[in-house]
């Protein structure tokens, strides 16, 4: 059985040898289909409803190589939490190729949990269906919400059980497409060996891809830094902590990539964690700026000996490079922070006002989401225990819309526009995945539609919008292992 359902053009597969294993992924026993993202298909000139058919599932979940696929599991390397990994790699993902989508964008088409790679060290190089289903429900919400982000293709189930700590669990495949793969660490991983050459020829291959203004390594490093510090101020201006934010799970092209614990927040603590591996609150939500920076200040360790001769020459071009990222973040949120609050102008005190508002939310546990987008119709203040210290705010924040000539009614709609109803709440993603394990999709489907348009107002789907009762709230999230 052969199947055309993707029109390839594969470059990375033109890199040298040394880049990637040739590896094709491993069939299962029964594969099923879970989801098509149709409008994702379209997007890259795929039929959805060939990918909906057997022979699309049996090529979803890797039992048949599409025409033109070229599987590879791409090596890397990574600072762990800290710690360096000189060789990590794919080890539960395969790249089939590339596509070139409507827009004229080159995009990776990667199984994600469709078997073991020559970098699985002790995993399985599977993945069960809730991590499957969570990355597909968080990905695809964060596109809607306008956050750059790998997208989710397709889910599809293998008819295997998977073996995790608490038992065996049914087996799935995400198809996962991206910008590209390329992390921090898979330059890491070049310039940790002593590779110049591989790491000149990596470097060459992103700018090409995609900074093609950048002028060398630093140029390429500068664009990072502003991409990255414009993607963690997405992420701030939404409540999302991703939980794992390894030099291997940020990607070159500033998509958010690898949603494994990640989650958005319901009340607001700054301090908030849920990896129950982040014992130390390493990538607690405020850190996460403080974070990328470090990461940022890797990927400049490995580019040095491209970006200028002298080393000493290189570390202060690098220095200063990584010295932009603070200014380029602030004013991206900054950016996003005004727009939240409706106001338009660029005016002195707006980060006081900012700050006040984040402040009083966090003494007070009040939802971020649902504070945000009741400042449009006045329910802002039932987030509050105590409504009293909303309302002290507001005072001044009225004000300061008045100053530009503005009223709360007269931002209602800049407002809804800049704070979502809809987000992909823990307790709602749990739910769903424990349906789905019980055979049950609706809730899964229900999610997806729904955050498919989060800013709208949705009655059908008004319990969406809740926050999780007392007994409902998640406190901990998994890796996706
Ligand atoms: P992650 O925490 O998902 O970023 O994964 C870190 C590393 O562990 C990557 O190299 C993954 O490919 C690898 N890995 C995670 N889960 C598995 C698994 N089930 N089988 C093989 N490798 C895995
Ligand atoms: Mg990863």
């Amino acid at each position: 059985m052969t199947t055309t359902l993707f029109s390839f053009d594969n470059s990375y597969a033109r890199l040298p040898e040394r880049f990637f294993a040739k590896v094709a992924p491993t069939p299962v026993r029964s594969p099923g289909l879970v989801k098509i993202n149709e409008g994702l298909a379209r997007e890259l000139g795929v039929d959805p409803e060939e990918l909906a058919s057997a022979a699309g599932v049996a090529a979803l979940a890797g039992n048949v190589v599409p025409a033109g696929a070229e599987p590879l599991a791409q090596v890397y390397a990574g600072h762990q939490f800290g710690g360096w990994s000189p060789r990590l790699g794919d080890g539960r993902a395969i790249l089939l190729g590339e596509v070139i989508d409507g827009s004229g964008r080159r995009r990776d088409v990667q199984l994600k949990g469709s078997g073991p790679t020559p970098y699985s060290r002790r995993g399985d190089g599977r993945a069960w269906l809730g991590p499957v289903l969570r990355e597909y429900v968080v990905s695809e919400a964060m596109h809607a919400l306008g956050v750059p982000t790998t997208r989710a293709l397709a889910a599809v189930s293998t008819g295997e059980p998977v073996l995790r700590e608490r038992g065996a669990l049914p087996g799935a495949v995400l198809t996962r497409v991206a910008a590209s793969h390329v992390r921090v660490g898979t330059l890491q991983y070049f310039a940790g060996r002593g590779d110049e050459e591989g790491l000149r020829a990596l470097v060459e291959y992103v700018i090409a891809r995609h900074y093609p203004a950048a002028e060398g390594a630093l140029g390429l490093l500068e664009a990072v830094i502003a991409a990255q510090a414009r993607l963690v101020a997405a992420w701030m201006a939404v409540g999302f902590i991703h939980g794992v934010m390894n030099t291997d799970n940020t990607s070159i092209s500033g998509e958010t990539i690898d949603y494994g614990p990640c989650a958005f927040m319901d009340g607001f603590d700054p301090n908030k964690v849920f990896s129950s591996i982040d014992e130390g609150g390493r990538y607690a939500y405020s850190n996460q700026p403080q974070v990328m920076l470090w990461n940022l200040a890797q990927l400049a360790n490995a580019l040095l000996p491209l970006i200028a001769a002298e080393r000493g020459a290189a570390i202060a071009a690098a220095t200063s490079a990584l010295a932009g990222f603070s200014g380029l973040y602030q004013a991206a949120w900054l950016a996003h922070f005004r727009a939240k609050l409706g106001l338009r102008e660029a005016r002195e005190g707006d980060l006081g006002l900012i700050e006040g508002l984040l402040g009083r939310m966090a003494a007070q546990e009040a939802d971020f989401t649902r504070t945000f987008r009741g400042l449009a119709d006045g329910s802002a203040r039932a987030e509050f225990k105590a409504p009293a210290v909303f309302e002290d705010w507001a005072i001044g924040w009225r004000a300061r819309l008045a100053e530009e000539g503005a009223t709360v009614v007269e931002r209602g709609a800049a407002l809804r526009a800049a704070n979502p109803g809809l987000i992909p709440r823990n307790h709602r993603i749990e739910e769903a995945i424990q349906a789905a394990v019980g055979g049950n999709l609706a809730p899964f489907e229900r999610l997806v539609a729904a955050l498919s348009r989060p800013f709208e107002d949705q009655p059908a789907h008004a319990a969406l919008t809740a926050a999780p009762r007392p007994e409902e709230v998640v406190r901990a999230t998994f890796c996706g292992t």
